[in-house]
């Protein structure tokens, strides 16, 4: 077995068993340089494989079978450590699996879904949980058992985390009672459980912001129904909405007041890591473009000797390995325990406006066919479009990185 490749248990490759055996969380660590240089490494090439198989074309809604199947391939368990449930991959390694799950699927809003969970949810989880809501969630999100989301944005709050208004009010006995709504919370019509974030102290503004673990069958929950959007269709998402929900201590994560740096971790992580499998999406829809420039003649011949097409596909190249060196680097720099906020920022605004553009140029270049559903390059391109707004949008990711180049501070005068 080569370096990196995952591991297959049934030794007898024929049987159709061995399919349902395959681990995607197996195999040697990948480093940035691995990942880099071998853009066919073992770990993506595997998950791409395993896709082809087990996740053929989209479906029109979330579909729990296929869920459960990635569950049982180790992609749920990939960033949550051994002890509760999980492989404990790197995050290179986990984006070097979803990177080829893009790749291998066009079912965009199942693999977003399963991301969502993985480096949002589960991060968040993972890194603030208390020891017994781990123990009690992570094994079951790991396995498929139980779905999980992450509630932050509201119908008349978005980027501004800090202005939210959903109410967490101290009871006496140390419950709270949670009032207000959660909107277009991925996964939030299937799931069972949701990190709620609520204010629990409003004079603190973001400081007083606190995150909930609450089964979402508790009382006083209601969760609202799938809501129809351009793409990402087998991704169910909608709103939650909190009715005089009383919950118990145990439910906090952290400790009160803790919510907008719980929040900012996990939103980090989920900048610098989701888009992992868009960069899949980019290489697969850039080999439809250059099979369509090859075989479609016009002026009696191949559209691929025009320079303008040829120069387009180029620029969508250009595009992708850019995107790549920055979802790499994000993730060998949180692998070493170092600050993305800068690197995710870049790499979620590099790659999110790239499969746009790319997904536009795909379009153009299969010409009339690519504006029909049957070709499947107009699906790419809304599947792309929801990357302008989660996990922040393209005006907040300038913003940030405006702030953290000083460019906002004025210059002393002596
Ligand atoms: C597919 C999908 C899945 C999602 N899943 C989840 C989820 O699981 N959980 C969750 O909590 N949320 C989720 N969201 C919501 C997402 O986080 C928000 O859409 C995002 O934070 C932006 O908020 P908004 O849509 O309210 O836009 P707004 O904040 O209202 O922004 C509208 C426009 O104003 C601009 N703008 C706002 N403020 C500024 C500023 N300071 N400077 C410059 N421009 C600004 C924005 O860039 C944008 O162009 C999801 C969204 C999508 C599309």
């Amino acid at each position: 077995m080569s370096v990196g490749e995952p591991t297959t248990t049934n030794a007898d490759a024929g049987d159709p068993a061995a399919e349902a055996v395959v681990d995607l969380a197996g195999g040697e660590p990948a480093t940035f340089l691995d990942a880099m240089l071998d853009v066919d490494h073992p770990r993506k090439a595997a998950a791409a494989d395993w896709a082809r198989t087990h996740l053929r074309s989209r479906t029109a809604s979330f579909d729990r079978g296929r869920w459960r199947a990635a569950a049982s391939a180790g992609v749920l368990g990939l960033r949550t450590p051994v002890e509760l449930g999980g492989s404990g991959r790197s995050a290179v390694d986990s984006l070097l699996t979803f990177e080829g799950l893009g790749l291998g699927t066009d079912d965009a809003g199942l693999v977003f879904a399963l991301a969502s969970q993985v480096f949002a949810m589960q991060t968040a989880l993972v890194e603030s949980g208390t020891p017994d809501q781990q123990r009690t969630w992570l094994p079951l999100l790991c396995s498929g058992d139980a779905i999980g989301c992450f509630a932050m944005t509201e119908p008349d709050t978005g980027s501004d985390t800090a202005a939210i208004t959903t109410t967490a009010v101290p009871l006496a006995g140390g419950s709270f009672r949670i009032d207000g709504e959660k909107a277009w919370v991925t996964l939030g019509p299937v799931a069972d459980v949701v990190i709620v974030f609520a204010s629990t102290d409003s004079t603190k503004g973001r400081w007083g912001i606190t995150a909930f673990l609450v089964p979402l069958d508790t009382p006083g929950v209601v969760v609202g129904e799938v809501e129809t959007k351009s793409g990402l269709h087998s991704c169910p998402f909608g709103r939650i909405r909190f009715d005089g929900c009383v919950v118990g201590a145990d439910t906090v994560m952290g400790k009160p007041g803790a919510g907008s740096a719980i929040f900012t971790s996990a939103v980090e992580a989920e900048r610098a890591f989701l888009y992992a499998a868009q960069l899949g999406a980019m290489e697969r829809s850039m080999a439809a473009a250059v099979h369509r420039a090859r075989s479609r003649e016009q002026f009696g011949r191949p559209i691929g000797q025009f320079q303008a097409v040829s120069h387009r596909i180029a620029d969508m190249k250009l595009r992708h390995e850019a995107s790549r060196l920055l979802v790499y680097k994000a993730a060998a720099l949180h692998d070493r325990g170092v600050s993305v906020t800068m690197a995710a920022a870049l790499a979620k605004l590099q790659t999110s406006e790239s499969a746009i553009t790319s997904a536009v140029d795909a379009i153009r270049i299969h010409g009339a066919e690519g504006y029909t559903e049957a070709a499947g390059v107009e699906m790419d391109l809304r599947d792309a479009v929801g990357g302008l707004a989660y996990s922040g949008t393209s005006d907040i990711q300038r913003n940030i990185v405006a702030r953290m180049l000083g460019v906002e501070r004025p210059v002393r005068r002596p």
